[in-house]
């Protein structure tokens, strides 16, 4: 097993009670670190389970996640993690399989061969999509994507043509009617991974994946953080934080028992949460907070008896089609580990007004079904063995022109009182590593200020490596663009 990650200070003979507040990866880490730093740690979580966005649900006899997770070979604050808590035999990397449906067809897309092979488009555009893409894996400032947006940029440099087909689908399929809002930077970002995830431009890309789901990774970080003396609780939601005259916190819950005392309080929910849990906060760090929105997710998840492609990673530029990404899990992962019963995810990204996040999940199976059959004519709806829907309502931050400056600061106004949620990733775009280098930046903040205010300065070491620019950019995180 790897050597823990160091935390900035130690409590020694003064530790102190933190509570967390959220239960995903950026929390959990949080509460490892905290109570590794010697501090008594309580955390709460709403749902009867932890793990957050990336946690898995049981099925065909094991586990997989709620939402579609992998992992890109630049994801190195999780892969420290996972060798650290002693999993590491349980990371798998594996060729992925992208694909493209547009004109009634899927078209391959791993690798430069298959873009010359694009035939929805013609060979000078694809020309254009290749020589964009070139160039973007390149660049290495990202600053000058800051403030212009991925739309115009884009546009200018492939033609419109090329863009709408491609880049332009693509951002319409994830931010909807933000689509012409996204900064540069983002895109440029999912680019500039890929160069990461493969040895050449001819290489085929290879991503990760915790064999048994994330939820091998969230169990060995849940029994990490309980080993190391943290109070994890399920199905406990704070609804207010009241802030004591010493400065410390008086965490309220729906619960019969006395409000919780804290000295400190991490909150790593949505914002618009946070926002309800404290009333005091300070007017413009709310506006601030409240100025950064979220899309939506929902996503379908089908057991069918059989295969429905063989490509893992179906991106969808046809704006017929109801959902705007098909991942096969099972093209991925053997479908051996599952019974040999095949999993396929119905993404998309929606505003949470979107009326398809209200519908029931009968309702929207009734308008998904059809449509598979336009992707493989001879799918039947008898294959399908089991279905699930879920819904997340922040589940994608919408980086806008100069986001950088636009993220309200971890320590909020008020004394003791920490925000670390997906809004604050920047410029990669949120993801597991990331939340796990959010719980170790976050900790570590914390752990510093408590040093200081009990025993003067301690010297906080960056646990996120710098570039000569200043930057602290780790290859960004997501899902595939084209
Ligand atoms: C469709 C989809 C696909 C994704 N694909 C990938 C991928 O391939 N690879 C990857 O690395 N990442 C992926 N992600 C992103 C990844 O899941 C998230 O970035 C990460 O899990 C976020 O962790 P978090 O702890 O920051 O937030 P969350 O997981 O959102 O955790 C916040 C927690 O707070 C809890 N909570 C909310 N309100 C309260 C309250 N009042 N009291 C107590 N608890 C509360 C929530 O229940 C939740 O458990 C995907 C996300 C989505 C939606």
């Amino acid at each position: 097993m790897a050597e823990p990650v160091t935390t900035a200070g130690q409590a020694g003979a003064n530790p102190k009670h933190i509570g967390v507040i959220g239960g995903g990866i950026a929390g959990l880490t949080t509460a490892l670190r905290l109570s590794q730093g010697g501090h008594r740690v309580t955390l709460w979580e709403r749902e009867g389970h932890l793990g957050g966005l990336a946690a898995a649900l049981p099925v065909a006899g094991t586990y997989l996640e709620h939402f579609y997770h992998h992992l890109f070979q630049s994801d190195r604050e999780i892969v420290a993690l996972i060798e650290e808590l002693g999993i590491a035999d349980h990371l798998l990397w594996l060729p992925s399989n992208v694909g493209y449906f547009a004109d009634g067809k899927i078209w391959r897309l791993n690798g430069a061969l298959d873009l010359l092979r694009l035939g929805f488009i013609p060979p000078h555009d694809r020309l254009r999509v290749g020589l964009v893409t070139a160039y973007l894996q390149r660049v290495k400032n990202w600053k000058k994507f800051e403030r212009v947006t991925a739309h115009s940029w884009l546009r200018r440099a492939m033609g419109a043509r090329a863009y709408d087909r491609t880049f332009g689908a693509q951002l319409r399929a994830k931010f909807g009617s933000y689509y012409d809002q996204v900064a540069m930077v983002w895109f440029w970002n999912k680019i500039y991974l890929r160069t990461t995830s493969r040895r050449s431009p001819l290489d085929q890309e290879k991503l990760g994946y915790i064999e048994g789901s994330f939820n091998v990774l969230i169990d060995a970080l849940v029994g990490a953080a309980r080993a190391a003396g943290a109070d994890l609780r399920t199905g406990l939601a704070p609804t207010r934080l009241d802030q004591n005259p010493d400065s410390s916190w008086n965490v309220i819950l729906d619960d019969p028992d006395a409000p919780v005392r804290c000295d400190a309080v991490i909150a790593t929910v949505p914002s618009p949460i946070f926002s309800r849990l404290v009333p005091d906060l300070p007017a413009d760090y709310r506006a601030k907070m409240l100025g950064l929105t979220s899309e939506a997710a929902v996503v379908a998840l089908l057991q069918l008896d059989q295969p429905l492609t063989d490509i893992y990673w179906l991106n969808i530029a046809d704006p017929n089609l109801p959902f705007t990404a098909v991942i096969e899990h099972t093209n991925f992962i053997d479908p051996q580990q599952y019974g040999d019963k095949r999993f396929v995810y119905l993404s998309k990204y929606l505003e949470p007004d979107h009326p398809y996040f209200s519908l029931s999940d009968d309702e929207l199976m009734e308008r998904y079904i059809p449509y598979l059959k336009r992707i493989n004519p001879n799918f039947t709806a008898s294959s399908i063995e089991r279905r699930w829907v879920f819904r997340a309502r922040a589940a994608q931050p919408i980086v806008t022109l100069s986001y950088g400056e636009k993220i309200p600061d971890h320590r909020t106004p008020l004394a003791n009182l920490y925000l670390a949620n997906m809004s604050q990733i920047y410029p990669e775009d949120r993801g597991t590593n990331y939340s796990v280098r959010l719980g170790n930046q976050i900790s570590e903040m914390v752990l510093g200020d408590l040093a200081t205010s009990s025993a003067g300065p301690v010297r906080v070491q960056g646990l996120s490596a710098s570039r000569e620019d200043g930057s602290t950019l780790e290859a960004g995180q997501g899902e595939n663009p084209l």
